[in-house]
Formats: structure tokens, C-alpha cells, sequence
């Protein structure tokens, strides 16, 4: 799966990742929807709530890692990640919409072109985090 003209951070992510797939095409999309609303820092941790690739882009992005104990992963299957910038104490929780996905092009590349190109308020659900 080859996806031409990446944005660089996203190629550096796919290098990492491995491929490029839904799941870490919307992780790279919730990091960067996750900085605009709370800020960029050095301090930010992230909870996933499940396992999966999505949380590659955390990793490369935000360098939120279990090593450094920014990035906890959780099993509940549920398609949202929260993000906690502790110098601000603001938070905000991104949960994947159910809607866009049903509206996808068919076509599996055309498909992962609208998910990068898509605004990122259709593609997530906000909610508040506290941390
Ligand atoms: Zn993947």
C-alpha cells in the first residue's frame, strides 16, 4: 500500500509503523487535532483505549511511549484517545465518529486520501479530558 505525497511527518510515521493503514492515518490525525486544541508541549501524556496502530502515530508524533510513561494503553475497544497537556492542565478526549466512516469512498486508497484530507471536527467527536 503506497500512498503518494504524504505529508512528511505522516511518511515518518508510516516508516515507523510499517505500512500505512486506517488506523495509523487517524492516530496522525488525532495528534494533530489533539495539539491544535490543547497545545503543543513536551508534557503531554496519552491514554489509548485500545491497542492497535493508531497509537504509532502517538508514539512518533507526541513521543508519548509506555517506556517514558506518557502513553498508556488500555483494552476497551472503545475508538477514542485522550490527550493531557500537564502544563496547561487542559485536556481534550478524541473519539473516532462513527458517520465518517460509513461516508469513505469504497476504494481503499480513495478512502485513506479522504481521511487525511477530511476536517478534523467530521473525523472526531471532542470531549473535555481532566486527566
Ligand atoms: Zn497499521
Amino acid at each position: 500500500m503506497e500512498l503518494k505525497s504524504l505529508p512528511q511527518d505522516m511518511q515518518a510515521v508510516a516508516d515507523h509503523h510499517g505500512h500505512v493503514c486506517f488506523g495509523v492515518l487517524l492516530g496522525y490525525k488525532a495528534c494533530k487535532y489533539a495539539v491544535d486544541i490543547i497545545g503543543e508541549s513536551e508534557n503531554i501524556t496519552v491514554v489509548a483505549e485500545s491497542q492497535g496502530c493508531g497509537n504509532d502515530a502517538i508514539r512518533v508524533l507526541l513521543n508519548c511511549n509506555e517506556d517514558n510513561g506518557k502513553l498508556t494503553v488500555k483494552n476497551t475497544r472503545k475508538p477514542s484517545w485522550s490527550f493531557y497537556n500537564r502544563d496547561d492542565d487542559e485536556g481534550v478526549t478524541l473519539t473516532i465518529n462513527p458517520v465518517m466512516q460509513s461516508q469513505l469512498p469504497k476504494d481503499r486508497e480513495q478512502a485513506m486520501h479522504s481521511i487525511l484530507e477530511m476536517p478534523n471536527h467530521l473525523l472526531f467527536k471532542v470531549e473535555p479530558y481532566a486527566g
